[in-house]
């Protein structure tokens, strides 16, 4: 964060993406995991609330009886969390200057003299036709794209320019058009559109629940009120819309509608979560526990200063080499100083961790075809008795150094992280509007926190589907009354996704 000057508060305003989880800039996923405040409303996702570690998390939007905070409230405040001195992020769906007020807090911000950076967002105008095959641009079709809001409701006496829209040639793209669908339509065609020309509507695009209605400018307030469709949505009018018939990408949704929970710790990415939130799923990622690096830390500085007693260093995670290299440089050490030492990676993304520092692990479960830790050490010729070394999380068990001291070392565990539990204040405010068909749990730590954050989903008859993936995480369940309804037959994260399919499909 070298370029950000915390000191004097600074705001960002970063631009959310339309709503697929994965839309997000490299930037602005940086800054929410950095800030000190998050200023946020309703998002299409969730999750970059919860990787956050600003220490406060303050929701602005509307939710279910109590509105949105008014604009001018929303300014005061970002001038206020600035002045303080904090480094807030100002977090918006989509892009900020499109339909997002962007401008208007820059306003406020400039004249209270407070320094910004805006960092541009994926708007839902483009990613949502994306998303259903559409191009909003395509040579001989359109000759390009008017992105414009439909919103009538306070200005009635305001009116698009309609006979230019009618005759511009252009893709159409309308936001906040769902509620005026009928006049919209009317409009265009009284100025002289076409009501042949292909129309479409997308519901909660980039979503697991994208919705997409395609009809003609004649057609298509009719259809989406027969199909029910609500805000938000997008109204795309132009002959692009018909390429979506050879375009369209996205598979079948046989979760579609379906709200799952999934808990997991902070680091941990699941392909189980991408092939949910594919098949139609709303997945809310929702990490438990998130680590943090012990810094300035005694037990490691001695064990850095005595390294030559070790004959072998064992890695199991790809943040312990991590942690272990900075804490090595900051003493002005380097990889010379493991030139002796037989170095064990415990699976490929700590063999691939250890690559990224230049090195190449002696003992590997694919150099000796596989494997626990201790095995494939005494299979490498690792002297009895030698002393190993184990960087690791402070919460690992003592399943491994048991192993080890079984095949005759004698294991040395460093904690050089420790699993600390994530604010989880913020899914109170995501549940006053939603509710998971399925709850999927990787740890009794997992358990717990829930339970702790959103109680109400425990109450009642109408709980979700509890899942768990293994019988250690279904007796913590178990704790509070609830029998696990889904468990997979191998304790797996992909299995359990499987049975969650399978069991809401
Ligand atoms: N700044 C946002 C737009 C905010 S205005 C952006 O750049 O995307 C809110 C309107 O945006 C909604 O009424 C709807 O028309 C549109 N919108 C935002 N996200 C959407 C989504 N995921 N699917 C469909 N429409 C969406």
């Amino acid at each position: 964060m070298a370029d950000i000057e915390k000191k004097s508060g600074y705001v960002a305003l970063v631009g959310a993406g339309p709503g697929d989880p994965g839309l997000i800039t490299v930037r602005g996923m940086k800054l929410i995991t950095d800030c000190d405040v998050l200023v946020y409303d309703n998002l299409m996702a969730d999750e970059y609330i919860a990787v956050s570690n600003a220490t406060e998390k303050i929701f602005v939007g509307k939710s279910s009886g109590r509105h949105a905070l008014p604009q001018e409230q929303i300014n005061e405040l970002l001038v206020e969390k600035a002045k303080e001195g904090k480094f807030v992020v100002r977090l918006k769906g989509g892009d900020s200057f499109v339909f997002g007020r962007g401008g208007e807090e820059i306003n406020s911000l400039t004249k209270a003299d407070i320094a910004y950076e805006i960092v541009p967002g994926i708007t839902a105008g483009i990613a949502g036709p994306a998303y259903a095959g559409i191009p909003v641009t395509h040579r001989e079709l359109s000759r390009g794209v008017t992105m414009m809001t439909a919103h009538f409701a306070k200005n009635k006496n305001v009116e698009l320019p309609w006979k230019a829209l009618a005759n511009l040639g252009h893709t159409l793209v309308f936001y906040m058009g769902i509620a005026s669908l009928e006049k919209l339509g009317t409009s265009l065609i009284n100025a002289g559109m076409s009501p042949d020309i292909s129309a479409a509507v997308l519901e909660r695009a980039t979503t697991g629940s994208q919705r997409n209605v395609i009809a003609t400018l004649g057609t298509i307030a009719e259809k989406c009120r027969e199909s029910g469709v609500k805000p938000p949505g997008l109204i795309v009018i132009g002959d692009v819309v018909n390429l979506e018939k050879t375009l369209k990408w996205l598979p079948e949704r046989p979760l579609e509608g379906k709200g799952i929970m999934f808990t997991r710790a902070a680091k941990s990415q699941y392909k189980a979560v991408h092939m949910l939130r594919r098949l139609g799923a709303e997945v809310l990622d929702v990490p438990v526990v998130k680590t943090v690096a012990r810094k300035n830390d005694e037990a490691i500085e001695s064990a850095l200063e005595n390294l030559e007693q070790y004959k072998s260093i064992a890695f199991t995670s790809a943040l312990g080499v991590d942690i272990f290299f900075e804490a090595m440089h900051e003493k002005g050490m380097d990889v010379r100083s493991l030139s002796k030492h037989i170095l064990a990676a415990a699976s490929k993304t700590v063999i691939g961790a250890l690559k990224d520092k230049g090195v190449i692990a002696d003992v590997t479960p694919e150099k000796t075809g596989g494997g626990n830790l201790a095995k494939i050490l005494s299979a490498s010729g690792l002297e009895q008795g030698a002393k190993i070394l184990l960087p690791r999380s402070s919460a690992a068990d003592n399943a491994l150094p048991e192993s080890m001291i079984k095949a005759g070392f004698d294991p040395h565990s460093l904690s050089v992280y420790d699993s600390v539990p994530t604010d989880l204040s913020w899914l109170k405010v995501k549940l006053n509007n939603w509710t998971p068909d399925a709850v999927a749990f990787l740890s009794g730590t997992g358990v717990n926190a829930i339970k702790q954050a959103a109680p109400q989903l425990f109450e009642g008859d109408n709980q979700p589907l509890w899942a768990c993936v293994g019988h250690k995480t279904a007796e913590s369940l178990k704790q509070y009354g609830i029998e696990a309804d889904i468990l997979p037959q191998i304790p797996d994260v992909d299995a359990l996704a499987e049975v969650v399919k399978a069991k809401l499909a």
